[in-house]
């Protein structure tokens, strides 16, 4: 039997919905419970590909190759576990299902509809998940808030899934402000979104209220007499310091208890004494390490937006906590060293300098003075895809004097395209990835013995996850090796440079790859673990 938890939002997006959906499934684990989870995105986009960074966060990928939007990080790194891209459902992938299936007939000459028809696809698409999955819990947040026109359709096929007979509990998840100008708490915004979700015909079975401050008890009376739930199944939402303290959060108001007492479960001996020490723990270090993203997805309209490079910031953090430090973290936009060439001599300030994966034209000479920078003195620095290639283009400039060499991506004509498309590469990829020309999802890389990479990660080979189409220029590797890089893990076949380093150097790595997928709460990803333990001061 297997159970579904639908998450729903209301009042305003950007709520955390993913790190609730996440949390709940970590208590639900803490329990003994197997879980897993899908994300819902309503928008129109077959996958989160083709997303503006600024617009929707970073672009999650999976180990089977999956462009995902961010939540899906978030279910890995509080579930410990993969979750494949099939776990994550967008209208445009069940409009084109269900498009193909008309085409080739499979309706039988009726009027296909978005109900029953769409709504078909999404339970189906669910339940797939669940049959292949064999977890006790499937956990189901839909993007989006409720009245929204977009995620209509998947509302109606859960509140389906309830009707015919799955077992199924609704959490919504709202938002409770306390304008400064009245200084208390309103509960007009949930109760309207409970009205609205109850209109759908969906009544939650829990309402997960987000505010900056506890909710107190007069707030809890009057969203359970307003939105039909016991009192009890209010439950207090507030900003914490830390993501991962919400699943004690939880907890401690005895969510787990209440969620399996609804569904008849038997409750199991509770462990969480491991994440709870963890998570104590982490608020006691005091020693900092301060680590600079160089990066460029930062600016939306007046304000700045971290979320494009979540992973990178999360494995920062697990990595310091790691090594008992506190991660500081700095936003270094890439341009400014283009404008400012002076002000390079502030990452002399830091102690370590991350260059995270990017696409496109921008901010791109601002990195490369960046990595020339830390080249030179001697701070750590970590290349982390886009981060590889322009380390390999500035150090073929400036130490093996290829004069303008750069990547295709950026300089078409340049005379040395030490990164470059490699049309083998294209050819495996097309075959393989139906005509696809990224290299999506986990490859296997043999390290070199002896590195520090190989040191790094204590065996010979290692599978990451990649995202990108250029690769270092196998054309080039005998005279970047010979003015000084050590590549230290290539492709099975060698082709491919997977890793790098510089040897005389206090910490100078990168990778083709995207470590920060793979790094979790307790478990650093071991170049982050590097990174951070060569710039403890
Ligand atoms: N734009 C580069 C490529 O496609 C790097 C991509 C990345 O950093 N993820 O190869």
């Amino acid at each position: 039997m297997v159970y579904y938890i639908i998450v729903t939002g209301g009042v305003i997006s950007g709520l955390g919905k993913g790190i609730t959906t996440a949390s709940i499934g970590k208590i639900l684990q803490f329990h003994g419970y197997e879980v897993t989870a899908i994300k819902i995105d309503p928008y129109i986009n077959f996958d989160a590909g083709t997303l503006r960074p600024t617009e929707h966060g970073e672009v999650w990928v999976t180990e089977d190759g999956g462009e995902i939007d961010q939540d899906l990080g978030h279910y890995e790194r509080f579930l410990d576990k993969n979750i494949p891209k099939s776990h994550n459902i967008t209208t445009g992938q069940v409009y084109y299902a269900v498009i193909e299936k008309e085409r080739r007939g499979e309706y039988l000459g009726k009027t296909v509809q978005p109900i029953p028809h769409i709504t078909d696809e999404i339970k189906e698409r669910i339940r797939k998940v669940a049959r292949k999955e064999k977890v006790d819990f499937v956990l189901v947040e839909i993007g989006g808030t409720v009245g929204d026109y977009e995620n209509i359709l998947f509302l109606e096929a859960v509140r389906q899934m309830k009707l015919e007979g799955e077992k199924v509990i609704f959490v919504h998840v709202t938002y409770v402000p306390s304008p400064s100008t009245l200084g208390e708490q309103k509960t007009k915004p949930t109760q309207h979104s409970v009205k609205l979700l109850r209109e759908i015909g969906i009544q939650p079975d829990f309402i997960i209220a987000r505010s900056e401050k506890p909710l107190d008890k007069i707030r809890r009376e009057k969203i359970a007499l307003f939105c039909n739930v016991h009192e009890e199944d209010v439950i207090s939402d507030q900003d914490l310091e830390n993501i991962y303290e919400v699943p004690i959060l939880f907890e401690e108001q005895g969510l787990s208890r209440k969620i399996l007492e609804k569904l008849g479960l038997e409750k199991r001996e509770c462990r969480m004494q491991e994440w709870k020490r963890f998570v104590e723990e982490v608020k006691s270090f005091s020693e900092p390490v301060k680590i600079g993203i160089v990066g460029k997805y930062f600016d939306i309209g007046s304000c700045k937006l971290s979320d494009s490079y979540i992973s990178v910031i999360e494995a920062i953090k697990h990595a310091a906590w790691a090594n008992r430090l506190k991660p500081e973290i700095a936003w270094i936009d890439s341009k400014t060293f283009e404008k400012c060439p002076e002000k390079l001599k502030e990452l002399s300030d830091l102690d370590g300098v991350i260059v995270p994966g990017g696409f496109g034209l921008t901010g791109i000479e601002g990195k490369i003075r960046a990595i020339k920078y830390c080249r030179e003195h001697n701070i750590p620095f970590l290349g982390l895809c886009l981060g590889m290639q322009l380390a390999v283009v500035e150090f073929a400039r400036n130490v093996c004097n290829l004069k303008d060499a750069n990547s295709v991506e950026i300089d078409e004509n340049t005379p040395h395209p030490v990164v470059s498309f490699i049309p083998e590469q294209a050819k495996i990829l097309h075959e393989s990835r139906y005509g696809a020309t990224m290299r999506l999802g986990a490859y296997p890389a043999r390290l070199k013995r002896g590195t520090l990479v190989y040191r790094l990660y204590g065996k010979d080979i290692v599978y990451e996850r990649h995202r990108h189409r250029y690769e270092v220029n196998p054309d080039y590797v005998d005279v970047l090796e010979k003015g000084g890089i050590v590549f230290s893990g290539k492709s099975l076949d060698g082709l491919l440079m997977e890793f790098m380093e510089l040897p005389d150097h206090k910490f100078f790595v990168a990778t083709q790859a995207h470590p920060e997928f793979k790094s979790r709460p307790m478990k650093p990803s071991p170049l982050f673990d590097g990174l951070i333990k060569a710039a403890r001061r």
